[in-house]
């Protein structure tokens, strides 16, 4: 069982080995660990790629765990310009996701907070520049300039290169790949002490397929549905419905146009029912127990995939 937590990344030295500093937060008892890891270079592709701005963890198996909004850090340059505060940020952003993607043995788990840099927007909108980008926030205190734009959207253009070779391999690999583009969503938005968000339109988890052929992948989105509704969750049934509040953002729609019927993202967002939002505290119970419901899920999604 993983540490259900939040990764920073302090530190990656290139020498003829390279290695990295990560501090790893333990959401049960609230303390820190620091980890090391290294990473020998050895011939052929490199297993895990790391960047200020993202880890990639290649392993063998066409199920693939994203955490684009996973991110809190930003560039100093960045942070000194925002108005907006931490906990302001954290509230946007997609905590334990990328605790979540461990259920698979190749993991994107984005370091860089949404407020940096959004990888799940188009690259024209990936830097928020006005409220309206950003749920009516009030962002910067200074609004980015042109330098600072070019420098996040590197990070963004680099992302996309990785990704898209990442893909390529896995799909020469294994023919076709699924991946599960995880997310959570805000549904406290009046207020901590009003009423949460109608759950007939919020379902605890949304499925967004509305960038697939959908079509063309039932077996596979359906199967998955099937079995995270089936997962005995504390003795019930998680609400999982499809497209009633997102439809999948563009990191899916960049998947979909970029591997049509070889890769099928399905996009995952968990309603904030398993933390407190505006405290930013999650339920360590709920938080295991949604991965278990994720990892339940693997086994029926390979083999629609392998009969696809
Ligand atoms: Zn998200």
């Amino acid at each position: 069982m993983p540490i259900p937590g939040r990764i920073t990344l302090l530190e990656i030295f290139e020498t003829g080995t390279q290695f990295a500093i990560f501090v790893l937060t333990n959401i049960r008892c609230g303390s820190s660990f620091l980890c090391f890891l290294f990473l020998v270079k050895a011939k052929g592709a490199p297993q895990v790629a790391l960047h200020p701005h993202c880890i990639f963890q290649r392993g063998s198996s066409p199920i693939v765990a994203a955490a684009v909004h996973n991110g809190h850090d930003t560039r100093r340059s960045v942070e000194q310009r925002l108005a907006i505060d931490e906990d302001e940020q954290q509230r946007e952003e997609d905590p334990i996701t990328g605790e979540w993607t461990q259920i698979a043995k190749t993991q994107i788990v984005g370091l860089r907070s949404r407020f940096e840099v959004d990888l799940n927007r188009p690259r024209d909108k990936a830097v928020y520049e006005t409220p309206a980008d950003a749920w009516g926030m009030e962002v910067w205190d200074t609004p980015p300039d042109p330098k600072m734009i070019e420098a996040s959207l590197r990070e963004y253009d680099e992302f996309y290169e990785d990704v898209e070779a990442l893909l390529r391999e896995l799909i020469e690999e294994h023919g076709r790949v699924v991946v599960y583009d995880l997310h959570t969503y805000n549904h406290r938005r009046e207020g901590a002490d009003a009423p949460p968000a109608d759950p007939r339109k919020n379902p605890e988890v949304n499925i967004g397929t509305g960038t697939m052929d959908r079509k063309f992948w039932a077996p596979v989105v359906d199967r998955f549905i099937t079995e995270l509704r089936e997962y005995d969750f504390h003795g019930r049934n998680l609400d999982v419905r499809e497209n009633v509040k997102f439809q999948g953002g563009y990191f899916g729609e960049w998947i979909h146009t970029t591997f049509p019927e070889q890769a099928c993202a399905i996009a995952i967002e968990f309603k904030k029912f398993f933390m407190d939002e505006w405290e930013g505290e999650a339920n360590p119970d709920e938080v295991d127990c949604i991965y278990k419901a994720l990892e339940s899920t693997l086994p029926g999604v390979q083999t629609a995939l392998r009969q696809l």
